[in-house]
């Protein structure tokens, strides 16, 4: 596996679930990493755990949802850590309920966290990758629901298939700079993201809690695991530290077999 000795990571969403193991395993492997979320005391402690490790580590205050706040929030990064070379865009949330239903509030919420949330932090990142020529990776937080769809999620499922567009559209502008753009794809993993879900889908579904987790969510995985956040970690120091053009564009699945391309 390649290590990211001396690279400057920013990891979204990163006071929590998915985001802090990431940041955890490229501090691990030799990043300096930025811990960028609406959540400043989480986003520190994280640094402060990170520092531990012997890299350099800082939370940034930031809303990705806010034009202003991304583009101060990466200026400052690249003020206090040198650069960026790694973007991972992971802040997300979700909001469960049938269409009928679902209040144009939350569509448009979730709808700019996961992707105007995306666009607005790869626009900060790329316009420092590019002008410093080092070329960089980024790498999008998608799902299962990238690639499928579920019921209950139609802003989720419709945002996280737009993340495959984003990329590839990164992919083929970046080539030019060095940038590569790639999606991992989880299953579920039990964060608090999920945590919040199962009561939630339990009562819209008129089921137990029990066969919200069997019957609903690892139904289709090929043995009835969670995928955990090492998994999805470990996917995403292979995207941070391949070397080429060779491997971008890509979305790569790690759900234990619950959608196989
Ligand atoms: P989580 O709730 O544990 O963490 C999400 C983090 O995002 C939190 O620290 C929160 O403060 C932050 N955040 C929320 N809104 C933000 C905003 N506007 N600006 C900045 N930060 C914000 O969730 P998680 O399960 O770790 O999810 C992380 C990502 O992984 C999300 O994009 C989610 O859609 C995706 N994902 C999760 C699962 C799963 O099963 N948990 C599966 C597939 C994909």
């Amino acid at each position: 596996m390649m290590r990211l000795d001396g690279k400057v990571a920013i990891v979204t969403g990163a006071a929590s679930g998915i985001g802090k193991r990431i940041a955890e395993v490229f501090a691990d492997n030799g990043a300096n990493v930025a811990i960028a979320d609406l959540n400043l005391d989480g986003a520190q402690a994280t640094a402060k755990e990170l520092t531990g490790k012997g890299v350099k580590a800082i939370g940034v205050a930031m809303d990705v949802t806010n034009e202003q706040q991304v583009d101060a929030g990466v200026d400052s990064v690249v003020k206090q850590l040198g650069a960026v070379d790694i973007l991972v865009s992971n802040a997300g949330i979700q909001i469960v309920n049938p269409i009928e239903n679902f209040s144009y509030a939350d569509w448009k919420k979730l709808m700019a966290i996961h992707v105007d949330g995306a666009f607005l932090t790869t626009r900060a990142c790329l316009r420092n990758m590019y002008a410093r020529g080092k070329g960089g990776s980024i790498i999008y937080m998608g799902s299962v629901h990238s690639k499928e769809a579920s019921k209950l999620k139609a802003p989720y499922v419709t945002a996280k298939h737009g993340l495959i567009g984003l990329a590839k559209v990164v992919a083929k502008e970046g080539a030019a700079h060095g940038v590569r753009a790639n999606v991992i794809c989880p299953g579920f993993v039990r964060t608090p993201l999920v945590d919040k879900q199962i009561p939630e889908q339990a009562k819209e579904l008129g089921i137990s809690e029990d066969e919200v987790v069997k019957k609903v969510m690892l139904k289709d995985t090929v043995d009835g695991q969670f995928t955990t956040v090492d998994d999805v970690a470990a996917c995403a120091l292979f995207f941070a530290g391949f070397g080429s053009n060779a491997l971008t564009g890509q979305s790569v699945v790690v759900s234990h077999g619950w959608f196989m391309q």
